[in-house]
């Protein structure tokens, strides 16, 4: 029988073979180190625990499904719910056929690229620069240097809310820059990748190149969520930049609190020891508000967003 409602949240769960932790800290979760508890932190052992905590969980507890919090913003009055966090169960990577990658969703996408490099296939060095895991890269169509999710994305497998497998094809996710349009319920467990013949050494140097442009451009040894603002011209090498509205916009290092907007790379926030999610929201608009005053262009966010306000 299910406990009711009003018992804790706890209580309510299912049995399952992973771990949960009541009131956990996510701050140590994301890359800005900032952010209240989630109410309860689901760790499932593998996809089969996935699929039963989901069948098991009440429709009415929310559930959130983090990555490792390179693109997530966690307000101060932290999640409510159960956040889900994919371990070491999620960690497989397998060459398929001659050309073709398969790997699990806690995968970094540093080791995805590692393991087509070891494997002598190419197409896929472009995540050597991204430091999210692979199911952030699915849910966001991460991408970097011209090539995106969507050009390597063959299909993968996820969890629905109601705790059924399903496979998505490429087509599924109808992927535009940074955006997927598959329902948010869905927790992605892994994916199949293309890649395609190559040397060596020619894709040893391509990661390498990626490496040393991403030190000398991005604050990547910061508290930062990465791009803040989508590009206003998407992957159009053309179009309007996020980071040269912000500059002209005379924003370049404005402070708010602890946040600041980063000196290197204007369209990063940094965190730069004691900022809250509140500081840092806060810098977000005020850097949307000048921009559109400035150019007229409304920046929208990259970065997800989630939980609640302070003393909400
Ligand atoms: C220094 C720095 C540089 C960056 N450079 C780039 C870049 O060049 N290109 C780029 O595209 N991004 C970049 N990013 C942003 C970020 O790394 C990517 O968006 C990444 O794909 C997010 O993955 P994550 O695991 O950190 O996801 P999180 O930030 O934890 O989550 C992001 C979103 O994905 C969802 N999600 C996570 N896992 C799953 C899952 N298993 N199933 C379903 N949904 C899931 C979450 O619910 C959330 O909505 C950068 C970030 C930083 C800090």
């Amino acid at each position: 029988m299910q406990a009711a409602a009003t018992s804790p949240l706890i209580d309510r769960l299912p049995v399952v073979r992973g771990s949960y932790k009541e009131n956990a800290a996510m701050a140590p979760l994301t890359w800005f180190r900032v952010g209240g508890p989630a109410d309860v932190l689901f760790v499932p052992r593998d996809a089969d625990d996935l699929a039963t905590f989901l069948a098991g969980c009440p429709a009415d507890v929310p559930v959130l499904v983090v990555g490792v919090g390179s693109n997530l913003l966690v307000r101060d009055g932290g999640i409510a719910g159960v956040v889900i966090r994919l371990g070491s169960g999620f960690t497989a990577i397998e060459q398929v056929g001659d050309t073709q990658m398969r790997a699990g969703c806690a995968v970094p996408d540093v080791m995805l690229s590692k393991a087509a490099l070891d494997a002598g296939l190419s197409g896929l060095e472009f995540y050597r620069g991204i430091p999210g895991a692979l199911g952030g890269a699915l849910r966001m169509n991460a991408g970097a240097y011209g090539r995106e999710t969507k050009d390597v994305l063959v299909e993968a497998q996820a969890v629905t809310r109601a705790g059924d497998r399903v496979i998505l094809s490429n087509a599924d996710f109808g992927y535009s820059y940074r955006h997927s349009n598959v329902s948010d319920d869905l927790i992605f467990v892994s994916a199949l990748f293309q890649a395609g013949p190559g040397e060596r050494d020619e894709i040893e140097a391509r990661m390498n190149d990626i490496t040393s442009s991403r030190e000398d451009s991005q604050p990547i040894k910061s508290r930062t969520g990465g791009s803040t603002f989508k590009n206003p011209g998407g992957t159009d090498p053309n179009g309007p930049k996020a980071w040269k509205l912000i500059d002209a916009a005379g924003c370049r290092g404005r402070v708010r609190g602890g946040a600041q907007v980063s000196e290197q790379h204007c369209n990063f926030l940094i965190n730069t020891g004691n900022a809250t999610a509140t500081d840092l929201e806060g810098l977000g608009e005020e850097v949307r508000a000048q921009v559109k005053m400035t150019s007229g262009i409304d920046l929208q966010w990259e970065i997800k967003r989630v939980g609640r306000e302070a003393g909400a």
